[in-house]
């Protein structure tokens, strides 16, 4: 079961190299955390990061490459994580999806690139706005999960970070009816179509415009079991204060 909450910051492409290093020394002050705490950061500060981060913090990269190696020019592999000890990354984040034109095929390659290298994907899935408009909410929600995920995965690990596109950066938040009625349905699917255990050991996160006022709300819900922040993951007070929520979450759950 998934008993600690999960709060996973995503810096996007912002921050200096120095932004980036006052952020995780102020961040190393605090207690150890009794939730699980993760930032995914741009590429070229993962090294760095890591280096210097407490050991509960996991540094995570927000994209890999579809493909194992070879002639592929500006791109990263999962096996080049693995190499520097990174052991998490985001796969498939709406934005990518939207800029990048990243395909459900895309993201089924990527997330085999995760599995066999041994990084932690966090898969993102989302409808948009004209999708929840229109009653397809479940029907996309259903095909992103469809087209990359397989019975054969049942013995691999991932979290799904499930983020309403209308939601991403837009100050609109799911509701916690919304956004718990989803993570149920995600849970279900997963339960019959890979297996109970799988669903019951996938972390499903809520991102859209989480913040430090709907945060506790949120990662109250039964299935929801923590966070994908963006905006709100930049500043390190508020970051630090989405840690005590998820602190709180955990103790209440165990
Ligand atoms: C995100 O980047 O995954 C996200 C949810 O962003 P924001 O919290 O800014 O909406």
């Amino acid at each position: 079961m998934n008993v600690k909450t999960l709060v996973a910051g995503n810096w996007k492409m912002n921050k200096t190299l120095d932004e980036s290093i006052s952020f995780i020394e102020a961040l190393s002050h605090i207690p150890v955390p009794q939730c699980e705490v993760l930032l995914a950061v741009p590429f070229i500060y993962l090294k760095p990061l890591q280096d210097i981060a407490p050991k509960w913090l996991t540094i995570a990269a927000q994209n890999i490459s579809d493909k194992e190696q070879g002639a592929y020019t500006g791109e990263i592999s999962a096996k080049m994580l693995q190499s520097i000890s990174i052991k998490s990354t985001l796969i498939g984040h709406s934005e990518r999806r939207q800029y990048y034109g990243e395909t459900n095929a895309v993201i089924k390659e990527k997330l085999q690139q995760a599995f066999q290298n041994a990084v932690m994907p966090i898969l993102c899935i989302g409808e948009t706005l004209d999708e929840r408009k229109n009653n397809l909410t479940e029907h996309v929600i259903e095909n992103q999960l469809a087209s990359v995920l397989t019975k054969a995965d049942a013995n691999k690990s991932l979290h799904i970070a499930y983020e309403p596109v209308w939601a991403i950066g837009t100050g609109e938040t799911a509701t916690k009816e919304q956004a718990e009625a989803m993570h149920h349905f995600i849970y279900n699917w997963l339960k019959e179509n890979i297996s109970e255990t799988f669903a019951q050991q996938t972390k499903i996160l809520y991102g859209g415009s989480c913040n430090t006022q709907n945060a506790e709300e949120l990662f109250s819900m039964p299935h929801i079991h923590g966070g994908l922040v963006g905006g709100a993951s930049l500043d390190v007070d508020s970051f630090k204060l989405l840690i005590e929520i998820g602190n709180t979450i955990t103790n209440k759950n165990n």
